[in-house]
């Protein structure tokens, strides 16, 4: 029986060839969403391991960060940047999913994620979650989260909606108008809780910059900090 499974799998895949979003190169059957090669080959920082590492050091003097680290390097042609890609740009959101419960097993055997309460996912404005039809930070957080035996909040923290004014304004005023943009929507879900702020990219910092500040205006809270990919610049 077995064989005539292997010959349908294969006919199958002859004509919706499966292919590794990282590489493009044909799946093996006991593949899924990458292949070997890719999830051996992608670099990892490593940075969950060192505490004072270049994405601690970003916000180093901006905000207090407790923690943060990032699973690989956002370069020009890396793989991790065509997976992000193909998560983000093609609605791939399995992929999100799959990085982040691989990053989130190194982060649990690591102790990393020791005394984390909660995991929150960097909100996207909400017209660009409309048009995706997810937040990517949300799925790589699912992810995360089911590996390291934690629970995600999608509702506490919320990005603010984009007023007539603030849309008039230059994109130069904007970026320097960060502070503001984010709102804990639920006091009680955050107060006195070591949150796990996630994003998929970190590039400037400034977006985690302006989640922390909102979030450490409540009593208690300490916040770190994962993504996917550290972008260096
Ligand atoms: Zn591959």
């Amino acid at each position: 029986m077995s064989y005539i499974y292997d010959f349908w799998d294969d006919f199958i895949s002859l004509l919706f060839p499966r292919l590794c979003y990282a590489c493009g190169d044909h799946l093996m059957r006991n593949e899924h969403l990458i292949c070997t090669e890719c999830f051996v080959v992608i670099p990892r920082t490593n940075y969950h391991l060192i505490p004072e590492n270049p994405v601690a050091q970003l916000f180093w003097g901006r905000c207090m960060i407790e923690k943060a680290a990032a699973f690989s390097y956002y370069n020009k042609d890396s793989r991790i940047r065509k997976l992000i890609h193909n998560m983000k740009y093609k609605g791939i959101k399995e992929i999100g999913y799959e990085l982040g419960r691989i990053y989130g097993l190194s982060l649990k055997a690591s102790g990393f994620i020791n005394g984390i309460d909660i995991v929150i996912p960097v909100p996207l404005h909400p017209a660009k979650k409309r048009v995706r039809g997810f937040n990517q930070s949300e799925v790589i957080s699912m992810g995360i989260a089911d590996a390291a035996g934690l629970s995600v909040d999608i509702k506490s923290l919320v990005r603010k909606m984009v007023s007539a004014t603030q849309t008039k304004r230059s994109r130069y005023e904007r970026w320097t108008n960060v502070e503001g943009i984010f709102q804990v929507a639920e006091t009680q879900a955050v107060s006195g809780k070591h949150i796990l702020l996630v994003d998929d990219v970190i590039t400037t910092g400034s977006t985690i910059e302006s989640c922390t500040a909102e979030l450490l205006k409540y009593e208690g809270v300490r916040v770190s900090v994962v993504a996917l990919a550290f972008a260096v610049v």
